[in-house]
C-alpha cells in the first residue's frame, strides 16, 4: 500500500512539472531569441533545452595550470603560458604576411603568430607587458610555436573571476561567426542550470547501485560534465553517464534474451543418434581440439532444453567452426529435421558443399547445393525434393532464405560469416519452420572484440573457439616496400620452385574502381613478365569478370594448374588451397585489419611454412603503420580484432552500421571495457533475481525502461 500511494505522489510531483525547463523550446532561453533558436536547429539538430543539456562537451580547456616555457614539447597539446611580451615583427609579405611575439618567462621564451588579423593584433599587444598566452602547441622541424593563442594582459585576467576549467562543445563555422561561440555556448548552459530544479532530471539507479559503485547522483553527474572543477570531476561525471548507458543497454539486451528463451520454444532435439555417432566414430578425421569439444556441448545443451538455440559462434580463421556446424547438423538429421548451411558467396558455398560432401559420404545422407546460378528444371527438382524432405542438409548461398525455398521439416539454420549478411536476411530464416523457428547459429568470419560482441550481440548466446588445431605453423609475416620488389620477385620464385602457390592480392574498392583496376592489371602483366609460360602460369581473379570466367581461372589455381593467382579480395572469403603458403598483399594500407587477417588466413592451411608479404608505399599515416605493425606482431585473431576497435573505433566496424545502436553519447567500447563488463554484470545480476523489475528497490528501473527501453532496439534478436 504504502509504495502504491508514494508511486501516485510521484507521479503527481511529475505531472505538476511537467513543462519544466527541459521541455522548453530554446528559443526563450536567456540570450538565444527566434534567429538564434533556427541556427541552433539547423546546425546541432536542438530543438529544446533537453536536447543542449544533453550535448556534453568534448573537451575541456584547462586554465588552472601554468605551463614553463621550457618543459614544452612537441606532445604538449593545449598550454596556458604567463610572460612577458619581449618583441613585437610584423615580417612577411602578402598572404604571407604574419605577426611574431616574442613571449618569455622566466624559463625561455617562445614565438606566437598571428597570420589573421596580425595588424590589429600588433596595435593590441605592449611590449614589455605581462599577458596570458593559451592555444594550442604546433611544431616545425622542431621549433615550436603557438599560432593564433588567446591573449589575455594580466590585469583584464585579475579582474574576471571566470571558471579556469571551461567546456568546450562541438561547434560548427557558422555557430562560430554568427555569434554563438565557446563563450556564448557555456553561457546557454548555464542559464539552463539557473533554471533547473532537481526534479526536472530524476535519478535512475536505485540508491544502492549508486553507493557501492561509488558514483554521483545524476542531476550532479550532468552538472559536473557542464561545469567539472577540474580534469578529476569530469572523468568521475563521465563515469556515471557511461556506466548508465551501458548498464541500461545490458538491462534491455538481457531481458530480450530473457524474454526470448521464455517465449519461443525451440524444436526439442532430445537426442544424439546413428548420424552424429558414425560420424564421431568412424568419419571425424582428427581428434576434435577441447575448444571445439566444449563449444558442441554448449550447444547440445541448448538444443536438448526444448528453448530455440540463438548462438553466435566465434573463432579465428581456420579455428575450424565448420566441423562443429557440421556436428550440429548432424543432431538435427538424428532427430528427424533437416539443416541448411547458408554462406555469402557462391565460391563459399561451393567450398563447403564439396567438403561437407566429402566428410558425410557413405553415410545414407542427401546433401544439396542451391544458389542463383542454379536454375529452371534442376531448381524445381530441388524444390520439390526438398520440400518432401528427400534432402537432409541444404548449402547455399542467400538464395536459401527466398521465399520460395520451402522446407518439410528444417530444424537447424547455420550462416557462416554472419556479418556479410543484412539483419532482415537473416530474420527471414526465423520463418522456415512451423510452429517452431528452426535454430540458429551463426558464425563470425573473424573473432569480434569482447565488448562489441556483448553489445552488438548482447541478446545472443556467445561460444568461443579459442583454439588452433595442433600442428599449424605460425605465418611468417613481412612488411616489405616498393625498394624490395626485386627481392619478393626472387622470393617467389624461389616459392614456386619448391612447388608452391603463391596468392597477389590488389585493393579494389568502389570510389577508384577503375584506377583500382588499372592497377591489378599492370601486377598481372608485370607477373607475366617475370613468369613468363609455358614454365609458369597465372590465374586472375576479379570482381568485373563473368562468375563462370572466375569459376574457370579460381578452378585452375585450385588443382595446380596455376603457381600463381592475381586477384582483388573476391578470394577474401573461404577458399581453400593448402598447397598455396604466400600471400602478398599489395597496397597493405589501403586494407582494414579484419580484411588483412582474413586475406592471410587464406595461406598457412597446409603443412608448409606459410608467409605473408605486406607491401605498402614508404610513406605510411601513423595509422596504417600501426595497423600492418600489429598483423607482422601477432597471428592471433582475438588481438587483431581489439587492436581493430582501438584504431577505427566502433561506428566502423563490420556489421555495427547497420544497427546503429552504438551511437553512445560518451560510453567507447573500445575504452571502457571495465565500465562495461561491471554493468552486464549487475544487470544479469538483478534480472536473476527480479526478472520483471516489480521489486520496490528496482522502481526506478523499472520506470525508466517503461519510458526509455523501447528505444533500444533489439537488433540481434533475428539473428
Ligand atoms: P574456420 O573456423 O576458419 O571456418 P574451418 O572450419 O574451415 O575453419 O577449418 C579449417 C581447417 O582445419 C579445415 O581444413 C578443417 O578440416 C581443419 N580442422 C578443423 N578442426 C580440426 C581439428 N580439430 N584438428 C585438425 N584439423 C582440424
Ligand atoms: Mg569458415
Amino acid at each position: 500500500m504504502v509504495d502504491s500511494t508514494s508511486s501516485i505522489y510521484i507521479l503527481k510531483v511529475e505531472s505538476m512539472h511537467s513543462n519544466n525547463i527541459l521541455t522548453q523550446s530554446i528559443e526563450y532561453l536567456k540570450g538565444v531569441g527566434p534567429k538564434r533558436a533556427a541556427l541552433l536547429n539547423k546546425e546541432l539538430g536542438v530543438f529544446t533545452c533537453r536536447d543542449l543539456l544533453f550535448q556534453y562537451p568534448f573537451r575541456y580547456e584547462d586554465r588552472t595550470k601554468f605551463h614553463k616555457i621550457k618543459d614544452l614539447t612537441e606532445q604538449s597539446d593545449m598550454v596556458q603560458l604567463r610572460g612577458v611580451v619581449r618583441r613585437l615583427d610584423l615580417v612577411g609579405e602578402g598572404r604571407k604576411r604574419r605577426l611574431v611575439a616574442r613571449l618569455r618567462d622566466d624559463t625561455g621564451a617562445i614565438e606566437l603568430v598571428w597570420f589573421q588579423g596580425a595588424t590589429w593584433m600588433e596595435k593590441k599587444l605592449l611590449i614589455g607587458s605581462e599577458y596570458i598566452a593559451y592555444g594550442k602547441i604546433n611544431s616545425f622541424n622542431g621549433k615550436l610555436s603557438i599560432p593564433h593563442p588567446e591573449m589575455e594582459s594580466i590585469t583584464e585576467a585579475g579582474l574576471k573571476k571566470e571558471s579556469s576549467f571551461a567546456p568546450v562543445y562541438a561547434s560548427t563555422e557558422k555557430l562560430n561567426t554568427r555569434g554563438i561561440d565557446r563563450k556564448v555556448r557555456r553561457s546557454l548552459m548555464q542559464a539552463i542550470f539557473a533554471k533547473l530544479q532537481p526534479y526536472d532530471i530524476q535519478e535512475n539507479l536505485p540508491d544502492y547501485m549508486i553507493e557501492k559503485l561509488r558514483l554521483p547522483p545524476r542531476m550532479a553527474a550532468i552538472r559536473q560534465i557542464h561545469f567539472p572543477k577540474n580534469q578529476k570531476e569530469v572523468e568521475t561525471a563521465r563515469k556515471r553517464l557511461k556506466f548508465e548507458e551501458l548498464f541500461f543497454l545490458q538491462l534491455r539486451l538481457l531481458q530480450l534474451k530473457q524474454h526470448r528463451k521464455d517465449t519461443i520454444k525451440g524444436i526439442p532435439f532430445p537426442k544424439i543418434g546413428d548420424y552424429f555417432n558414425t560420424f564421431y566414430k568412424e568419419k571425424l578425421p582428427f581428434e576434435l581440439t577441447n575448444a571445439q569439444k566444449r563449444v558442441l556441448k554448449e550447444i547440445r545443451k541448448d538444443l536438448g532444453s526444448g528453448a530455440q538455440l540463438n548462438r553466435l559462434l566465434q573463432g579465428d580463421v581456420g579455428s575450424g567452426k565448420t566441423i562443429v556446424g557440421l556436428m550440429c547438423m548432424l543432431i538435427a538429421l538424428d532427430n528427424g529435421c533437416q539443416a541448411c548451411l547458408m554462406a555469402p558467396t557462391e565460391i563459399l558455398a561451393q567450398q563447403h558443399f564439396q567438403g561437407i560432401s566429402e566428410y558425410v559420404e557413405g553415410m545414407d545422407i542427401r546433401v544439396d547445393f542451391l544458389s542463383g546460378s542454379i536454375k529452371g528444371k534442376k531448381r524445381k527438382a530441388l524444390l520439390a525434393d526438398l520440400k518432401e524432405g528427400k534432402i537432409h542438409i541444404l548449402i547455399g548461398t542467400h538464395a536459401l532464405i527466398e521465399d520460395w525455398v520451402e522446407f518439410k521439416n528444417l530444424g537447424i539454420s547455420i550462416t557462416d560469416e554472419q556479418h556479410r549478411f543484412g539483419v532482415k536476411q537473416r530474420a527471414k530464416l526465423w520463418h522456415k519452420n512451423k510452429p517452431y523457428p528452426p535454430h540458429i547459429l551463426v558464425m563470425t568470419a573473424t573473432p569480434i572484440p569482447r565488448t562489441l560482441a556483448m553489445t552488438l550481440y548482447g541478446d545472443l548466446d556467445v561460444s568461443v573457439i579459442d583454439e588452433l588445431p595442433p600442428g599449424r605453423k605460425e605465418i611468417e609475416t613481412k612488411h616489405w616496400t616498393e625498394h624490395h620488389r626485386l627481392r619478393v620477385i626472387g622470393f617467389m620464385k624461389e616459392e614456386i620452385a619448391k612447388g608452391r602457390q603463391i596468392y597477389v592480392v590488389y585493393p579494389l574498392i568502389e570510389e577508384s574502381e577503375k584506377l583500382d583496376l588499372q592497377n591489378l592489371m599492370d601486377g598481372y602483366d608485370q607477373m607475366q613478365r617475370e613468369f613468363p609460360p609455358p614454365t609458369h602460369q597465372i590465374s586472375i581473379v576479379h570482381g568485373r569478370m563473368k562468375p563462370a570466367d572466375k569459376d574457370f581461372e579460381m578452378q585452375r589455381f585450385v588443382e595446380g594448374t596455376t603457381q600463381i593467382m592475381v586477384a582483388t579480395t573476391v578470394i577474401e572469403v573461404g577458399v581453400n588451397v593448402p598447397n598455396a603458403s604466400v600471400m602478398i598483399i599489395e597496397n597493405t594500407e589501403r586494407f582494414g585489419l579484419s580484411q588483412l587477417h582474413q586475406l592471410r588466413g587464406r595461406v598457412g592451411r597446409g603443412a608448409e611454412q606459410s608467409y605473408c608479404i605486406l607491401m605498402s608505399s614508404y610513406k605510411l599515416s601513423a595509422e596504417s603503420r600501426e595497423r600492418i605493425q600489429t598483423m607482422v606482431r601477432t597471428n592471433n585473431g582475438f588481438e587483431i580484432a581489439e587492436a581493430d576497435l582501438r584504431l577505427r573505433g566502433p561506428g566502423n566496424m563490420a556489421g555495427t552500421q547497420q544497427s546503429g545502436i552504438l551511437n553512445f553519447r560518451l560510453a567507447d567500447l573500445a575504452k571502457d571495457q571495465r565500465i562495461l563488463q561491471t554493468a552486464r554484470e549487475i544487470a544479469a545480476r538483478i534480472l536473476d533475481q527480479d526478472a520483471q523489475l516489480t521489486k520496490p528497490i528496482h522502481a526506478r528501473l523499472k520506470q525508466y525502461m517503461d519510458t526509455h527501453g523501447k528505444r533500444l532496439k533489439a537488433w540481434s534478436r533475428i539473428s
